[in-house]
């Protein structure tokens, strides 16, 4: 017989991620009970990933549990928040044992290293759906926000943006890649790195901050529009991998980094003098300098030939004929 709801998360579900001390009451009554941290301030995010929609539905249980906690992690990081808790909402077609024991170890893997404890969350019948609920703390008045910046400031961006975006087109045979460059683009989609220890240090440095989910160019985009100000992206000092050069060549590879999404960098902004702290902070993840805030409330992409559609990023409720999402 396969177990039951109580059965699944009593194996999976319990004792799960970190072990904190400021947690006193987990998975097993009606809420979870916690300890707020003295003269902080708590930061909260939820994100869902659907099957079919943010990642193919026959991919390992592993890769979704891991992306489940790891795009939310990103969230606080943006933020620059400590992760403290998550929250996990599964909804499942069928109590697949071998599914959920994969799902369930790659999530532990990335709690743990993040030092998150899993206090709670619901299990239901129904399509492929992850939901999770993550809390961590900040100093006060400390998160960073997409709303600050300013003319002037220097943008940057973490990481090699547009690996993800060609990792999925590989999975979806859209983009072909033999050995290790294809595994190293198919790691880069399943496997996202949330930047937590980048956002927290940014924390007092950087001017504004939003990850980078639906792609580089339309997230610069929200950025902007939420400071009020505008940028101009140096296309040609973009950062590429070298497995995305080769894979997808000098043009395609640009369109991947600008407009790829699922990379979950970090894009920020701060001012010209804060370059040296941040140059420092190579030592965490690689940081490259893209561009400039400037006061004309539009992105403006230089050095590439590009349409002007890749701006828009992702929107779910745009209709797209030819895409799958
Ligand atoms: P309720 O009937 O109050 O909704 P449930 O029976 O759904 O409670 O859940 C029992 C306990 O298990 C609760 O503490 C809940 O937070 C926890 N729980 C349920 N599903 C999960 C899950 N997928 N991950 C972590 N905790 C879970
Ligand atoms: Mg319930």
């Amino acid at each position: 017989m396969p177990p039951d709801e109580f059965e699944l998360i009593g194996r999976y579900f319990t004792g799960r991620g970190a072990l904190r001390d400021d947690v006193r009451l987990s998975v097993g009554d009606d809420a979870a009970v916690v300890t707020p941290r003295a003269g902080a301030e708590l930061v909260l995010a939820l994100d869902t990933i659907v099957a079919g929609v943010h990642f193919p539905a026959d991919t390992s249980g592993r890769f979704v549990g891991h992306r489940v906690l790891a795009v939310n992690l990103s969230d606080l990081a943006a933020m620059g928040a400590e992760p403290a808790w998550v929250l996990l909402g599964l909804t499942l077609p069928a109590a697949d044992e071998a599914w959920i024991a994969e799902f369930a170890a790659g999530f532990e893997v990335l709690a743990r290293r993040f030092g998150v404890a899993l206090i709670g969350g619901d299990t239901t019948r129904g399509p492929l759906t992850a939901t999770a609920t993550v809390g961590g703390w900040v100093g006060p008045g400390a998160a960073l926000t997409r709303s600050c910046a300013r003319p002037g400031d220097d943008l940057w961006v973490s990481g090699t943006p547009g690996d993800a975006g060609a990792g999925l087109a590989i999975l979806q045979s859209g983009l072909a890649a033999g050995g290790a460059t294809r595994e190293e683009l198919l790691r880069r989609f399943l496997l996202p790195e949330p930047r937590v220890g980048l956002g927290m240090a940014l924390c007092g440095v950087a001017s504004a901050c939003i990850d980078i989910s639906d792609g580089l160019a339309g997230d610069l985009e929200k950025l902007c529009s939420a400071s009020g100000v505008g940028a101009q992206l140096d296309c040609l000092r973009l950062p590429r991998s070298a497995q995305l050069l080769e894979a997808a060549g000098e043009s395609a590879s640009m369109r991947y980094a600008l407009a790829g999404g699922d990379d979950y960098e970090l894009l920020f902004t701060a001012p010209a003098a804060a370059r040296n702290r941040i140059e420092d902070l190579t030592r965490l993840v690689p940081v490259s300098l893209i561009g400039e805030i400037t006061a004309t409330p539009s992105v403006e992409l230089e050095g590439a030939q590009l349409e002007r559609d890749l701006v828009h990023g992702f929107d779910h409720f745009k209709e797209r004929p030819d895409d799958p999402r």
